[in-house]
């Protein structure tokens, strides 16, 4: 035994042989790789087989050589990134599980620009003074809406936290039972209201709530009327709900704020470009909603985060919420917030400069052509293994958006010769593996690739000859 050890290399002698790999992971890492790869070996040979170290049996280069081997796999595959870009082909537009909304280039120059040194963040240039990051993108946010004041925090989630905390804290707040919604599993409101520390008030039905509703609840400990919009879920058949501006009016009347959950965080119609309409944010305002919380990177297309707009006196009350500092963005944000809000200013460009949009308004032909453009790659590439059709299908908007109306879209439909189901979902882990992984979807007996949300084509063609066997 001893014998079998002492033909191991020692740590020093592994290491001068790994100029190479010294200078891609750096000496400590490699001498720890080492280190633990020369315990396995001898662990190996001490209780189980003893023989384990002839299998190393060469010249000492040659041993060197076989441990270095197996520390840079480990190492290569340790180091591998591992948030990667994907391509996705799913059908769904905005899919908050492979990072929703696709910036615009000018906003990515501008993370660029702010992310490569010091910046005006909180720094007032006219003064001096210690300035507001939220001022970047207030003025902005207030010409798109028609908002007297806004602020920004991490996510819409963080938003409604916020707005709650810092309005209704140990008070009432009345929501209609058609509007208590889950969103994505761990944003549910009657939870945020409780870790918010308001106490939500439930009227109505879930199916038809009055304004009598509402009008019976408020009393002294009411602290606001609440609207939530039920993103992902609609209620059809026999059903009531109370108008912004009904709510809005009574909230009046009791000198108690209004807040609207708008969610999606449409800024413009998007009936003018033959989507389903969306309230936006400017009419829930003008319908008199004192406040208004939406998401940054669903349908306004830009960087996560959650925005609020409204009254200056109450923007103001939930901007010194000690809270805030806690769910505040940083500079990034700010900066591609800016770049994207700036695209609003000219509507008629909106949807080529806006990726979300670009993709939501895509014509029917082009993603037909593109799809007819991959079915002779595709069959090559998968010839024996599959057949290769195209199909229409149907596109989802996706993030809790539009949940009903779906978009008449094109995919790449791919149905393996001999079908199974392991054979199926055997053939989409392959397209996971791909240097940048595709993502689909399957139904039926097949793959789907649906091309609405493909840039180019060469993105996927280029690829294809790595699909691993
Ligand atoms: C999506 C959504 C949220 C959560 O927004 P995030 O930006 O994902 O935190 C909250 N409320 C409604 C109504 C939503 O649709």
């Amino acid at each position: 035994m001893t014998a079998a050890f002492s033909k191991l290399p020692s740590v020093d002698k592994l290491l001068l042989a790994s100029a190479d790999l010294i200078s891609i992971y750096g000496r400590t890492e490699v001498k720890h790789s080492f280190q633990k790869a020369l315990m396995q070996r001898r662990a190996n040979a001490t209780n189980e087989n003893p023989n384990a170290l002839n299998a190393d049996a060469g010249s000492a280069i040659e041993i060197i050589e076989a441990i270095k081997r197996q520390v840079t796999q480990i190492l290569d595959r340790e180091n591998a990134a591992k948030l990667v870009p994907v391509i996705n082909l799913t059908g769904t537009v905005l899919h908050t599980n492979l990072g929703r909304a696709e910036l615009p280039e000018t906003a990515i120059n501008a993370i660029q620009q702010v992310a490569m040194g010091f910046s005006n963040l909180e720094y007032d240039l006219q003064t001096g003074q210690r300035g507001d990051r939220d001022s970047h993108v207030e003025d902005l946010l207030r010409k798109i809406t028609g908002a007297e004041a806004a602020t920004v925090v991490n996510n819409n989630a963080a938003a409604v936290l916020l707005t709650l905390n810092t309005l209704a804290a140990n008070k009432q707040v009345p929501v209609s039972r058609g509007e208590l919604v889950e969103i994505g599993g761990s944003f549910r409101i009657p939870e945020v209201m409780q870790r918010a520390g308001c106490h939500l008030v439930e009227v109505g039905a879930t199916n038809r709530t009055h304004l009598k509703d509402y009008e019976q609840q408020i009393n002294a400990e009411t602290a606001l009327l609440m609207k939530v919009h039920t993103s992902n879920y609609e209620i059809l058949g026999f059903t009531q709900a109370v108008s912004d501006k009904d709510i809005a009016t009574l909230a009046d009347q009791h000198h108690i704020p209004s807040v609207s959950d708008l969610g999606s965080g449409t800024l413009v119609d998007l009936s003018k470009w033959g989507l389903p309409y969306e309230t936006t944010v400017t009419d829930t305002l003008k319908a008199g909603i004192d406040v208004v919380t939406f998401s940054g990177d669903k349908l306004l297309g830009g960087p996560q985060c959650g925005i609020i707009v409204g009254s200056s006196a109450l923007i103001k009350q939930i901007k010194s919420n000690p809270m805030k500092r806690a769910l505040r963005v940083d500079k990034m944000t700010i900066a591609a917030l800016y770049e994207v809000l700036k695209l609003y200013l000219d509507p008629d460009t909106l949807c080529q400069n806006i990726p979300t949009l670009r993709y939501l308004t895509k014509p029917l032909a082009d993603i037909r052509e593109m799809a007819d453009s991959l079915v002779e790659p595709f069959t090559n590439c998968l010839a024996g293994i599959a057949d290769v059709t195209t199909s229409p299908c149907e596109s989802q908007i996706g993030s809790g958006s539009l949940p009903i109306d779906l978009l008449a879209s094109y995919s790449l439909k791919i149905t393996p010769l001999q079908p199974s189901d392991s054979s199926l979902t055997n053939l989409l882990a392959r397209f996971r593996k791909l240097p940048t992984p595709v993502i689909g979807r399957l139904k039926d007996g097949s793959i789907y690739f649906d091309l609405r949300t493909l840039k180019n084509p060469s993105q996927l063609i280029d690829q294809l000859d790595k699909l691993p066997k």
